[in-house]
């Protein structure tokens, strides 16, 4: 390493989610963002729990959110963890890195701002400010705080405090305007007397927000934040309070990312079913195809490419190609890279990804209560070698070809279902029994996919149809499956010749 490069500054970002429920996919993606800059760069991702609204909190929110970004293959560097036992720990040397454990630290700059006259307490109640607010969205005016408090005495500050009167404290915006270089959406300016004057500290001890995420972000060395859209009219604030504090020199970059829209480009939301990672892991998307999914709403490879393992992402994934007009969410495109993963997967990686959701089905737990005594794990991996070309995602395994855990008994079909164009009965009955010789001269150790298509494409020549429809038909009493010589395959001999012998049993009453 050089030493231009050892003094390279360490990339720092983080993700700080408020525990106030799962996490959401708007979340995940900006997760993903700051975990795949961070390893572009060698840099950390850091996970701070911003839990400052004590009012908005879940219980279980910390626990749930760790656990989606696990599974969603989000490796955390610093900040707060789950241990093996479930339990939330924290490490890193800068710490803590849950907000509400904080306070003292944000106190001593509050503190600070309000002994240089940068911030002040503010007394009002909460019945004045709301009509304030009334009469002044009444007037046309955008609603913001009418500094009756800025000049309150240092007499009249303590009078009040002994007398209990509870007090906020606000952020004393100065005169101007501010400006920063946002890494998607380019220079932002504004004019400083278009912002209130923010609440930093609430009357509970608590600071909001603003206070805490921009002393965070300081302290813990932040190099690049990365969030929702609907934080671009917070960072002109951010940013004067970094000045107020000294820290301009330290500042962040930042970078706003276009909301996640729905198909008539509004904001997503959890009126519209799924928006939460946990939604879709239930429903068993896997995790890749969800992050390959998430990437691409905002992010413009500029390829061909749209499969991405998260390696790839690593590799490929650009800020600079980043969309500023809000991606849209769009199930189906979901649903084809799902497939697409799930195709690319082997089979033991299937197995054990989908075995979960298999078990939750009856059909399942009947079919394993009456095949006790054959090799299930071997019989399930023919089935999903079979259907991993068609499947959207793990809950519809088995779904459409339940034929494989049915016994052969239970399959019904009709003459009409079995016939191949034209074919007359009679037509139907000696292509069954041509099929069942051929497959019966199969011997079991031949009895491979390939070897399955070879002999019965001999025996039926040019007339496929003729042969494999009505075969096809029986094994599985469906109108659409995959191929008989698949099926025959994942069945195997003595269930397939069993099927194809119930089917001729009913050509029987015919004669
Ligand atoms: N706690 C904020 C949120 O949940 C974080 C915003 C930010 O990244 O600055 O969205």
């Amino acid at each position: 390493m050089s030493d231009l490069e050892k003094k390279k500054k360490e990339i720092r970002v983080r993700f700080a989610p408020s525990p106030t429920g799962e996490l959401h996919i708007g979340g995940l993606r900006t997760a993903l963002t700051d975990f795949l800059f961070a390893q572009q760069n060698k840099g950390k991702f850091i996970l701070r729990i911003e839990d400052t609204d004590q009012k908005r909190l879940v219980k279980g929110s910390i626990k749930r959110i760790i656990h989606s970004l696990e599974w969603s293959g989000i490796k955390i560097d610093e900040g707060v963890f789950l241990n093996q036992k479930g339990e939330i720990i924290q490490k890193g040397k800068f710490g803590p890195y849950i907000q509400s454990q904080r306070l003292k630290i944000y106190q001593k700059y509050v503190e600070k701002l309000l002994q240089e006259g940068k911030a002040y307490r503010c007394f009002c109640s909460a019945q004045r400010l709301e009509k304030m607010r009334k009469e002044q969205l009444a007037q046309g005016e955008a609603p913001h705080y009418d500094r009756k408090c800025l000049n309150l005495t240092q007499k009249e500050i303590d009078e009040k405090i002994q007398k209990g009167e509870k007090y906020v404290v606000r952020f004393k915006i100065p005169s101007g305007k501010t400006s920063f270089n946002d890494l998607v959406y380019g220079k932002i300016e504004v004019k400083n007397e278009t912002l209130d004057d923010q609440v930093i500290l609430k009357s509970d001890g608590f600071p909001t927000y603003h206070l805490a995420s921009v002393v965070d972000d300081y302290l813990m060395k932040i190099t690049h934040v990365f969030r929702g859209a609907e934080w671009i009219s917070s960072t002109p604030k951010h940013i004067l309070l970094y000045q107020a504090l000294g820290w301009e020199k330290s500042q962040p970059y930042f970078c706003h990312m276009p909301n996640i829209l729905n198909k008539n480009k509004r904001k997503l939301s959890k009126r519209e079913g799924s928006v939460s990672v946990q939604d879709f892991k239930q429903q068993g998307y896997p995790a890749e195809a969800l992050i390959n999914f998430i990437a691409l709403l905002g992010w413009n490879p500029k390829t061909e490419q749209e499969i991405f393992t998260l390696k790839e992402l690593i590799e490929q994934f650009d800020i600079k190609k980043m969309n500023k007009s809000g991606g849209i969410f769009d199930l189906d495109r979901l649903n084809w890279i799902s497939a697409q993963h799930i195709k690319r997967m082997s089979v033991e990686k299937l197995y054990g990804l989908a075995l979960p959701f298999l078990e939750k089905k009856n059909f399942f737990q009947e079919w394993k209560e009456k095949n006790k005594f054959i090799n299930q794990e071997e019989y399930l991996k023919k089935v999903l070698e079979v259907e991993k070309e068609r499947l959207e995602k793990f809950t519809d395994v088995g779904e459409k070809n339940k034929f494989f855990f049915q016994e052969s008994g239970t399959i019904k079909i009709s003459f009409d279902e079995m016939r191949w164009k034209k074919q007359t009965n009679q037509d139907i009955q000696k292509n069954l029994k041509k099929a069942y010789n051929t497959l019966y001269n199969i011997s079991k150790n031949n009895w491979t996919r390939a070897n399955i298509e070879k002999e019965l494409l001999k025996t039926a020549q040019e007339k496929r149809g003729e042969l494999l429809f009505p075969l096809r038909a029986v094994l599985t009493g469906q109108k659409y499956s995959p191929s008989p010589f698949e099926v025959a395959w994942v069945l195997g001999k003595k269930e397939t010749l069993s099927r194809i012998n119930r089917a001729l049993d009913l050509f029987k009453n015919l004669d």
